[in-house]
């Protein structure tokens, strides 16, 4: 919780949504395993920071993070990555930044982006 000079507190808002996927990396060599079609149980982060509302005491509700981000997790759940446009090549770098491509216009708060394709590797993108 970070009190700036005019008594707002700012915070930050994580929440986090689970899809299946399938993907292959095909820019990598035929010997590597991340080359064969495989699936994940992919965990993405949306990480929002704004100040927190005098009345309603949060930042945005949960609700509204969930709404605008159905229409992408879509998209993204039980489906190939490698068919959707712009996640030809579906690392978990270049789905970060489809993410915050697609949900930042309708998210201005949004402030990070993090995918999980396994429980020990994350990627965080921040928008540069
Ligand atoms: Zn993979």
């Amino acid at each position: 919780m970070v009190r700036h000079g005019n008594g707002i507190d700012k915070m930050e808002l994580r929440k986090t949504f689970q899809f299946e996927a399938a993907h292959r990396l095909p820019t990598l060599p035929p010997g590597h395993n991340c080359h064969r079609r495989h699936g994940h149980s992919f965990q993405v982060e949306l990480v929002i920071e704004g100040p927190v509302d005098a009345h309603f005491g949060w930042v945005m509700d949960y609700a509204e993070i969930k709404q605008i981000f159905r229409p992408f997790w879509e998209q993204l759940d039980h489906n190939y990555l490698n068919e959707i446009k712009g996640l030809e090549n579906p690392t978990s770098e270049n789905i970060s930044k489809w993410i915050w491509e697609q949900v930042k216009p309708q998210l201005p708060l949004l402030k990070e982006v993090v995918v999980a394709e396994t429980c020990t590797a994350r990627c965080v993108y921040r928008g540069s």
